[in-house]
């Protein structure tokens, strides 16, 4: 709590926290939990990253699935990704469809990302004004053709408008003209490697960061990979440009040197890069130079994902990974010296904070009472049979991870299949 471990008590009333006081000294209550020795209690996490695919790809991930398997993990409130649903979230009409869809079917709260794609310039007020967290955006082919990407005039169209409405430009910040497809070798996971260099992750950071100084605009860099743009956004900030930078549990966990030829599970993009540049990441965490950890969530059929013996061609990229984040990132953390509470940071506040959701992601007098029961020093062997996500497919399989989140609270009340998530709208509550 503020960024540390203490003895409390907390107070619940209508859904908010309403008091803190001594551990041994509880407000008058109607009912009282008690945590376990072994236990500690935690925010809900805040999972800014995720794809949820319905409709229109439901059988990739829905709203049911999704919300079930990041309750499991500590997530209490989700923000859906524009992308792989059709439709795409673009437009006013099809953010509607979107909500029309998940109302009713999900167990934490979610909000939605609008998508700034080519000729939707016109859209991005209309959906700022309908309560989207901001806009997402590609520089390189995403990867399904509904969702285009925008070349560097429409980009800094789309952040001239963004800077405008003051709303957050979430980049996908790899620049296409680096990819090199004819790297790709079939079921070598060098050669998939070796066709999305650094190179391509930093030359388009550069260009969010020289639209953002120029703009005055909010920029979010998702899913960094390469650890060698860290010094180049240090510098933007320390001049006052306004850009955050997330990271992913996989980039956090897994290393090039490991990955098996054939191990499409592990296919992502950006890729998964070496040892010594994951544990660069963890060091720009450590200094702050990387502000969160989000999953994202990019889940499909097993058929697509090509598990086992797959090209790293043809397989799709993504990891699925809501249930999962907050024991592997806690895992690496714990590896390396780092404390509970900096985790709590990076997947619970500072998500919560940057897309505008201050009474999320804390434990405060009048936050949401998202809470979850969380026991960080047992472990457990991922088995995808429990994973909650639609399809059982996971990079994690079989790894022996520590912390195990046994209960939790959305607004005060336990989660169970009931559907008591609600919609969010930035600004709104
Ligand atoms: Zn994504």
């Amino acid at each position: 709590m503020g960024g540390a471990d203490r003895a409390v008590s907390v107070g619940i009333q209508d859904g908010r926290i309403a008091v803190l006081a001594a551990y041994a000294q509880p407000p008058p209550a109607a009912r009282t939990v008690t945590l376990g020795d072994d236990e500690v209690l935690l925010p809900g996490l805040v999972d800014t990253h995720v794809h949820v695919n319905e409709p229109g790809r439901t059988e990739w991930e829905g709203f049911a699935s999704a919300t079930a398997a990041a309750a499991a993990g500590g997530v209490t409130t989700i923000v859906d990704m524009p992308l792989n649903s059709v439709p795409p979230t673009t437009t006013v009409e099809h953010l509607r469809v979107k909500q029309d869809v998940a109302r009713g079917q999900v167990v934490v709260d979610v909000g939605f990302w609008g998508g700034a794609v080519p000729d939707n310039l016109a859209d991005l007020e209309p959906l700022h004004r309908a309560g989207v967290f901001g806009f997402k955006c590609f520089l390189l082919d995403s990867g399904v053709e509904e969702f285009g990407h925008l070349e560097p005039e429409a980009f800094a169209r789309a952040m001239q408008e963004t800077a405008r409405l003051d709303a957050l430009m979430v980049v996908h910040a790899e620049d296409g003209t680096f990819i090199d497809q004819s790297a790709l070798d079939g079921v070598r996971y060098a050669g998939f490697l070796a066709s999305r260099p650094r190179a391509a992750e930093e030359a388009a950071i550069r260009l969010v960061l020289d639209r953002a100084r120029a703009t005055g605009g909010r920029a979010h860099v998702v899913h960094l990979s390469s650890a060698g743009a860290v010094p180049m956004l240090r510098a933007a900030r320390a001049e006052g440009v306004d850009v955050s930078v997330e990271t992913c549990p996989h980039y956090l966990t897994f290393d090039a040197e490991h990955i098996g030829d054939g191990a499409t599970e592990l296919k992502c993009c950006p890729p998964i890069r070496e040892a010594a540049n994951r544990e660069a990441l963890w060091a720009a965490l450590a200094a702050g130079d990387v502000d969160l950890v989000v999953s994202d969530h990019s889940p499909c059929t097993a058929d697509l994902k090509q598990s086992g013996g797959g090209d790293f061609g043809a397989a799709w990229g993504g990891i699925a990974s809501v249930q999962l984040g907050l024991p592997a990132v806690w895992t690496g953390a714990h590896e390396r010296g780092r404390s509970l509470a900096e985790v709590v940071h990076w997947m619970a506040t500072a998500p919560a904070d940057r897309c505008g959701l201050a009474h999320k992601g804390r434990i405060a007098v009048g936050a949401d009472a998202d809470l979850v029961r969380f026991a960080p020093d047992e472990e457990f062997t991922v088995d995808v049979a429990r994973l909650r996500h639609r399809n059982p497919v996971s990079a994690y399989a079989g790894r022996r991870l520590r912390g195990v989140v046994r209960a939790t609270w959305l607004r005060g009340v336990p989660v169970d299949d009931t559907p008591r998530g609600r919609l969010l709208e930035r600004g709104r509550r």
